[in-house]
């Protein structure tokens, strides 16, 4: 009986885990899913600092917007750039799963899992709490992304057996060795997808003479874009138009796969180089474990073509990407919405109550 009265009330529940990415938020709302995909973006007035948009809306605004509004990304580069922003995101997202199952007369405040960038500090750790208390959440608990994406990508963590997980996100690659349900070792990159992203729009200017904007050049990215030379990614094609730096007139080119592999090198190198790094780093007998188990990769910025096999051969190790690479992180905090244990082990900092 009481557990049947348990069931029912769960399907009411809005317990939910977030991930507050750098470019995307998503929500997992316990027994349905994942509800919520939407670029990590705020468009606000700039004087009042009233929030105008939150989501894709938002990022329609950005660079488009006139002088009094700005269209903002509060974790651009994987520590809360802008709390204020941040801030407007939780309540947003909170209020709006909670609120609208207020059909049912008295629904539980939710209990939150955020997964934040390990680089986050103490101080802003307490900050996304407390707005998450704010937005209305009964308890709100914090789980480092690497440890939410291990998690998420179905990894034993709690065993005595090292990890090596790499997420490659919009604006960090986070590369982190687990053992024990907890994070050994870990490093915070500030190169990442929208790095990549740069590295197209440079590459246009460069050998076109072309003015590329974000969103052409992400789309580049995702269409052509490839880690290594492959069966097919080298007769791949992307037309683009932009504008030309000398008449400042639109202007449309062609580029090649194998021009964008090019384009792309350096940056996927400086990423191969920081996983390298951590492994060095590793003690021997994690190293060796990883070796059995294989790198895991999560994140949008895995789902370039070939990544893994570049990983692969740099480390000499075995590489795999995740399914759903970029739903790992919510995923993995949805799971320790009914996971009370490991949700104990793998927490960090201060739990706030309301
Ligand atoms: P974050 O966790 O920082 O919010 P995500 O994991 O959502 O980031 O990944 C976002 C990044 O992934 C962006 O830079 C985006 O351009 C990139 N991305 C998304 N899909 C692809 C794809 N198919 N190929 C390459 N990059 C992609
Ligand atoms: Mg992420």
């Amino acid at each position: 009986m009481l557990a049947m009265l348990n069931a029912l009330l769960g399907l009411f529940s809005t317990d939910m885990g977030i991930d507050l990415g750098t470019a995307n938020t998503l929500v997992f709302v316990k027994n349905k899913g994942i509800l919520i995909r939407e670029p990590s973006y705020v468009a606000r007035h700039k004087k009042t600092g009233a929030v105008l948009a939150i989501g894709s809306e938002a990022k329609l605004m950005a660079g488009k917007t006139p002088e009094a509004i700005e269209a903002i990304r509060p974790l651009r580069d994987g520590v809360i750039a802008d709390y204020d922003g941040a801030e407007a995101m939780l309540n947003y997202y909170i209020k709006q799963v909670h609120e609208h199952s207020h059909w049912i007369a008295k629904v539980p405040r939710p209990r939150v899992i955020i997964g934040i960038p390990s680089g986050v500090t103490e101080v802003e750790r307490r900050a996304v709490s407390a707005a998450a208390v704010q937005a209305g959440a009964r308890e709100a608990y914090l789980v480092e992304e690497p440890m939410a994406a291990a998690i998420g990508a179905g990894l034993p963590i709690d065993e005595p057996r090292g990890q090596m997980i790499v997420d490659i996100g919009g604006g960090t690659t986070e590369i982190a060795v687990l053992s024990l349900g907890g994070i050994v070792l870990n490093r915070s990159l500030r190169i990442a997808g929208d790095e990549l992203t740069e590295a197209i729009i440079h590459f246009a200017r460069v050998k076109y003479g072309m003015l590329l904007g974000e969103a052409s050049a992400e789309e580049v990215k995702i269409t052509v874009g490839s880690a290594i030379a492959g069966e097919k990614t080298s007769e791949l094609q992307a037309v683009v138009r932009g504008r030309d730096i000398g008449s400042g007139l639109p202007k449309s080119t062609k580029f090649s796969g194998t021009e964008i592999r090019e384009a792309l090198a350096p940056t996927l190198q400086t990423i191969v180089r920081g996983i390298m790094d951590v492994l060095e780093e590793t003690p021997p007998e994690l190293v060796s474990d990883i070796l059995q188990g294989g790198i895991t990769m999560a994140g949008g910025g895995s789902l370039i073509r070939g990544i893994d096999k570049m990983v692969s051969e740099a480390t000499s190790m075995p590489v795999w990407v995740t399914d759903e690479p970029m739903s790992a992180v919510v995923r993995g905090c949805g799971k320790l919405l009914t996971d009370e244990q490991l949700l104990k082990k793998v927490k960090v900092g201060a739990r706030l109550r309301y």
